[in-house]
């Protein structure tokens, strides 16, 4: 898709606040630092409408932002802040889970896992639990740039086997700073439109 018109449409803090929307919706998710503002700011060819993690107000929202009056992105909350109490993981969870129980248009949930490390116990808990939902996740291996080329689909095998999925399946390799991935991303984005 040619993204010109964005707008962040709602700041979601409350599971009584979540809309009901008619446009399809996709959603991000991932620890918090991978990259997830990065990669979204670079598929709307935006340099810095979604917010990163470090900035305040951003760890407990989900956020909508309308991509041409076509579609949702999502931008879930990140995880894996270290400095975050139990209750409030616990408030996260009942979060995520409700708006993604209850949104009728979401239909892809990209999880985020940085190429460089294997994923973590919480990266394998996030993708198993998006599944347990009810949803197959489309994972991006972000920040590509910082790895040689050579050694992408050697890091892109481990994420696979950690998370437990057939080699066949798909990982899309992405780089916010070369933008590598970006057509790759909005043609499994487009085709959630089609149906
Ligand atoms: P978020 O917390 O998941 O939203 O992560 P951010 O998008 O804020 O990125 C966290 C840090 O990683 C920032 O310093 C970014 O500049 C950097 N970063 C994000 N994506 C890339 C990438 O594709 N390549 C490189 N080299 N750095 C990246």
């Amino acid at each position: 898709m040619d993204v010109h018109n964005v707008y962040l449409d709602r700041v979601v803090g409350r599971i009584d606040q979540l809309p009901t929307n008619e446009l399809v919706e996709i959603a991000f998710a991932g620890k918090s630092n991978v990259g997830k503002s990065s990669l979204i700011n670079t598929m709307i060819n935006r340099k810095a409408l979604a917010r990163t993690s470090g900035q305040p107000g951003k760890t407990q929202t989900i956020n909508f932002y309308n991509i041409e009056e076509k579609l949702y992105f999502v931008d879930l909350p990140g995880y894996g802040y270290a400095k975050v109490s139990k209750a409030d993981r616990e408030r996260w969870g009942k979060f995520i889970e409700s708006y993604l129980k209850s949104s009728k248009q979401l239909k892809l949930i990209i999880q985020l896992i940085d190429i460089r490390h294997k994923p973590s116990e919480l990266d394998k808990v996030m993708y198993n639990w998006i599944v347990y939902q009810g949803y197959t996740p489309l994972i991006v291996a972000t920040k590509m740039d910082k790895i040689n080329r050579s050694q992408v689909q050697k890091h892109v095998k481990v994420i696979k086997e950690e998370l437990g999925l057939t080699s066949d399946s798909i990982i899309i390799p992405f780089s916010s700073q070369t933008k590598k991935g970006k057509d790759e991303l909005w043609e499994h984005i487009d085709r959630c439109l089609e149906v």
